[in-house]
């Protein structure tokens, strides 16, 4: 395949834009060459700049759980843009995304909508602090909860794709109160709170983990996580917004069976707009401004097309919840013809998947955090996604990421993937 345009409007990009992009892990610094420019998308394809057609595992890094332009979402932005984008004042619509969200997740009484996952975990940290009177948080290396200050302590994702866990501009100040642990590793974590003790206000993770591939919780970790909150009087914070309507209708809350105390969510809500929410009881969602004393606010928060999209998206997972059985069944699928492949083949793997969640790590030992994903061989990965990428499947150009499974893709679409993998080895 040939990718002339693209990179040259990505010469062009650089120019103006640091690196070429908006985002770090879309430039392929991990991977290496110039990343692709998509001109459209739809259903399960991208179509770049080039006129190539791809097969696309991110969508969007998860939004786009129903494929590229699914048309009630479409029809939706398109039908509200009519009547004004933004009006800084309260809309019907807010409450009937909000009304739907709670009826949908367990455990949550109110929502807060904010514009992405980053504003969302900054938000419920500032609440759980605000609320416990506490200043500590514990984080788990290689999660990533966007790129506020005090989450860019070993945070998964594009921070390690680029060997800078600890992002200069990130004072010692607010990294003293970021405690680190290693995940699935829960009598660590009782370590550091002994250590600190009546002093962490909350403990936030991935439930399931997509930063550094996909990890999935030991069930003693995520239970005894529980646990131990609730004992210590520290609030258990999920990070749902990879998990969040993608999982289920209740997310990583229903699949694992366990009540976190916030609940936070990006990516599926917002339909492939900017959109983030973070959820809670009523109890902990008073401490919130105007209500209570923790501030919050956002001038484009609640922003009537990002409203719409979320809306026409939760209301279709909603009244089609078999959607969430099929995409699993479909990972499950591509999960077993991959394996079948690698190991045909020879090639050291691991595949872990929850969902339609999934990950493929050259290693030969299981991955359970994040020393033992940093183990899979880069140069095998390298080769791998070029060499998907050649045969027109896009992979997230990071082995440090999950794949996210749309719903457009069909069956013929997994076989030619796997068809493509056999092919690069
Ligand atoms: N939390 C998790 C689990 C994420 O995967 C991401 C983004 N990939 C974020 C938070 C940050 O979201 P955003 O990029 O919308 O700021």
């Amino acid at each position: 395949m040939l990718y002339q345009r693209s990179s040259a409007l990505f010469a062009e990009a650089k120019k103006f834009i640091p690196g070429g992009v908006n985002s770090p892990v879309r430039a392929f610094k991990a991977v290496g060459g110039d990343p692709i420019f998509v001109k459209e998308a739809k259903g399960a394809y991208l179509y770049d700049e080039d006129g190539n057609q791809l097969i696309d595992y991110i969508a969007s890094w998860g939004p786009l759980i129903l494929g590229h332009a699914h048309e009630p979402v479409i029809n939706a932005v398109i039908e509200k843009a009519k009547k004004g984008t933004s009006f800084g004042m309260p809309t019907e619509i807010e409450t009937e995304l909000a009304q739907l969200a709670v009826s949908m997740v367990p455990n949550i009484d109110k929502i807060r909508f904010v514009n992405s996952g980053t504003e969302a975990c900054m938000s419920a940290v500032r609440l759980a602090r605000g609320y416990t009177g506490k200043d500590k948080i514990i984080k788990f290396a290689g999660c990533y909860h966007g790129h506020s200050d005090s989450f860019l302590i070993q945070a998964g994702s594009g921070a390690v794709t680029f060997g800078s866990p600890n992002s200069p501009g990130v004072t010692q100040g607010t990294a003293k109160d970021t405690l680190l642990a290693d995940y699935n590793d829960l009598d660590g974590v009782k370590s550091l709170v002994d250590a600190n003790s009546g002093e962490i206000a909350a403990i936030i993770l991935e439930p399931i983990a997509g930063n550094m591939g996909c990890i999935i919780p030991k069930e003693d970790f995520i239970h005894g996580l529980r646990e131990l909150c609730t004992q210590e009087g520290i609030l258990l914070l999920f990070d749902e917004v990879m998990t969040g309507f993608r999982l289920g209708k209740g997310g990583a809350q229903e699949a694992l069976g366990i009540d976190a105390d916030i609940v936070m969510f990006g990516k599926v809500i917002g339909g492939g707009l900017p959109v983030g929410a973070f959820a809670a009881r009523a109890e902990i969602m008073s401490h919130l401004a105007p209500e209570g004393p923790v501030y919050q606010a956002g001038t484009l928060s609640g922003n009537p097309l990002a409203m719409s999209a979320g809306l026409a998206m939760l209301s279709e997972l909603n009244a089609k919840p078999e959607v969430f059985t099929s995409l699993a069944e479909k990972t499950e699928y591509l999960h077993k013809g991959i394996a079948e492949v690698l190991t045909e083949k020879g090639v050291v793997h691991q595949i872990n998947r929850f969902g339609s969640m999934i990950s493929v790590h050259f290693c030969d030992e299981p991955v359970v955090d994040f020393a033992s994903s940093a183990k899979g061989n880069n140069d095998t990965f390298k080769r791998y996604f070029h060499g998907m990428l050649d045969q027109g499947v896009y992979l997230p150009p990071s082995a440090f990421e999950s794949y996210f499974l749309n719903d457009a893709l069909s069956y013929a679409d997994l076989d030619k993937t796997i068809e493509a993998v056999k092919t690069v080895f």
